[in-house]
């Protein structure tokens, strides 16, 4: 558990400030995490990593010479947004391209392909590598649907240490790829981490048992078994990494690098009691053993456990492996002193004017605000019960998602209507606010919603039902493209679908907004809860398709909740007057 927290909300951001505090001589802040301190020469393909918050010294810690040159660092165990993806890359950018890579999980993959598309469209060249180290996560054929743990650390040292011997932009992609397609790890639990201020552990896993499989945001395990002894679970990670070997790769006469990793509150000795016998294995089976490490690279919290990885670097990878490193929280060899870089670049997207907007609209952006003020009173009362749902299968962050991203919304909101924001641009606002505050999968998709909405309410006149209905469509087609999720996927997809459609038929065939609403507010209730019957196919959740059978996707039943309110307060508001005023012009 964590005992020193002042307010749990401020965790990530606090320690981010103390962290900064400790290593100025390597990191500067910047909005949305940190890059280096120090001169990166001229046209250098910049290397920019990150994710959420919780898995120190992933990943700021790992920026520094001969490592990252950036790290978006977002909330506890939830993807940094994709406006402060950007806003860390182009203060990292060295003329060179930014090179991205990172752990493979949904929300990450989500912010980051946004912050890529924005940033080539600003004419800034823009390369990805996902990790997909976790052998359990998916099948050998499915490699790729992998999620990434402690690999990460020899995909971005490969990565970084390209860029720093001049490849360029496509060099660094292939040495990643490479490095992450000669990665493998495996893990086990003990006992599942306990977020700031949550009353629980993630997961638990019974005394003296073991969760085989886990990942690093306390997703509980794909198997479960009585603790070995220190050899036994030696001989457990060997085994199954040594049965996975890279395709092609003999075992007897290959060279691997070893990282045994804790998870945040594994001894060092028992660690190295287990290295001890994993040594002894490896070399059992001939492998030549190169730079070992045992420690801490990438934690989940105050999770007890371990993973083992092993990096099979050929020739090449093998002599860019030997370049130094020198971060907050990992070194290698010796690098030479370098210049200090000037203050970095501080991009800040938000700091624009109001736009005009007329009195119909205003009065409009006070009715966004009320729909915010409802959707954050509906997240608060159930914020425990969709944390719970999203432990089930997922991460548990539901609840805290949602609710730092609607609270940042209906915050936003207040600022825009006040300055005389319009209903578009007040909705705007508050949507980059909450794919900002929430991270995560959701955050980033109800900011997609939200500004699709936003852009058919515009800043003039009265929104007819027609522009809201549209806005909706709009908002779903656009969660569909950026998620990639269809129905059926057991997502708030298979919940918003059917309220966009059930909302452009109603409005269509000429009712009221808030009589079209509880219609299409019915139809996401019963789709949502339809989905616990669903095996789900997309996100976190999907490595543990069978533990989330009986219970509704998070995603969708939030989604539910939330448009149920808001039809409730429709209908006890006159806006029915308003909605055909304006379907009469
Ligand atoms: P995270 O998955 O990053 O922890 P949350 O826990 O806040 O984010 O949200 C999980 C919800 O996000 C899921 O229940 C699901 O409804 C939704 N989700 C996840 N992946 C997708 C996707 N690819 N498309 C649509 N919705 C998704
Ligand atoms: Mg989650």
């Amino acid at each position: 558990m964590t005992r020193l927290v002042n307010d749990p909300a401020q965790f990530a951001d606090e320690a981010i400030a103390g962290f900064v505090a400790a290593n100025e001589r390597y990191v500067h802040r910047v909005p949305g995490g940190v890059v280096r301190s120090t001169a990166v020469p001229d046209g250098q393909v910049a290397v920019v990593i990150g994710g959420g918050s919780g898995h120190y010294p992933a990943f700021g810690g790992l920026v520094g010479a001969g490592l990252a040159h950036g790290a978006a660092m977002g909330n506890l165990f939830a993807s940094p947004s994709t406006q402060q993806i950007v806003s860390v890359a182009e203060a990292a950018d060295a003329g060179g391209g930014i090179f991205f890579t990172y752990g493979n999980y949904a929300g990450d993959v989500l912010n980051f392909d946004g912050a890529q598309e924005r940033l080539l469209a600003r004419g800034i060249p823009c390369k990805t590598v996902t990790v997909t180290d976790d052998v359990v996560s998916a099948s050998p054929a499915q490699k790729q649907k992998r999620r990434g743990i402690a690999g990460d650390l020899t995909v971005f040292r490969s990565a970084a240490s390209a860029a720093e011997a001049g490849y360029d932009l496509a060099g660094v992609a292939r040495i990643a790829a490479l490095a992450n397609e000669r990665t493998r790890s495996f893990g086990v639990a003990f006992r599942g981490c306990t977020l700031p201020g949550a009353e629980a552990p993630l997961f638990t896993v019974p005394e003296g048992r073991m969760a085989v499989g886990l990942g690093i945001h306390g997703e509980p395990g794909i198997d479960e078994t009585g603790i070995p002894t220190a050899d036994g679970l030696a001989e457990l990670l060997v085994s199954r990494l040594l049965e996975e070997a890279p395709d092609g790769l003999g075992v007897d006469g290959a060279r691997v690098v070893p990282i045994l990793n804790g998870l945040g509150s594994l001894k060092y000795e028992e660690m190295f009691v287990v290295y001890r016998r994993i040594a002894e294995l490896l070399e059992r089976a001939g492998i030549e053993i190169i730079d070992p490490h045992v420690g801490e690279y990438c934690t989940s919290f105050d999770m007890a456990g371990t993973s083992l990885t092993l990096f099979w670097p050929d020739d090449e990878l093998a002599e860019l492996w030997e370049a130094p490193v020198d971060t907050p929280a990992y070194r290698r060899g010796s690098v030479a002193p370098r210049e200090r870089a000037t203050a970095a670049t501080v991009v800040d997207d938000e700091a624009t004017g109001i736009p005009p907007s007329d009195d119909a609209s205003r009065s409009a952006a006070r009715d966004v605000r009320r729909a915010l003020e409802t959707i954050v009173a509906t997240v608060d009362a159930n914020v425990d019960e969709l944390g719970r749902i999203d432990a089930i299968a997922g991460d548990g962050d539901h609840g805290i998602g949602m609710q730092r991203g609607s609270h940042a919304a209906l915050a936003a909101a207040v600022v825009a209507a006040d300055a005389g924001a319009g209903a578009g641009t007040t909705l705007g606002r508050a949507a980059d606010a909450w794919s900002n505050r929430a991270g995560g999968t959701s955050g980033a998709l109800w900011g997609v919603i939200l500004t699709a909405v936003a852009e058919r309410l515009g800043d003039d006149g009265t929104p007819a039902a027609s522009a809201v209905a549209a806005g909706v469509a709009a908002g779903a087609s656009g969660v569909m493209a950026h998620g990639k999720a269809q129905l059926g996927d057991k997502t708030m997809v298979d919940a918003l679908v059917p309220f966009s459609a059930r909302l452009s038929d109603a409005v269509g065939t000429g009712a009221t907004l808030a009589d079209a609403w509880r219609v299409a507010a019915d139809a996401a209730t019963r789709a949502a809860a339809a989905t616990a019957d669903l095996v789900p196919r997309m996100g976190r959740a999907r490595a543990h398709g069978r533990h989330s059978v009986g219970t509704p996707d998070p995603g969708a039943h939030s989604l539910a909740l939330i448009v149920t309110a808001i039809g409730e307060v429709l209908a006890d508001d006159r806006t029915d007057d308003r909605t055909d005023d304006k379907e009469a012009t």
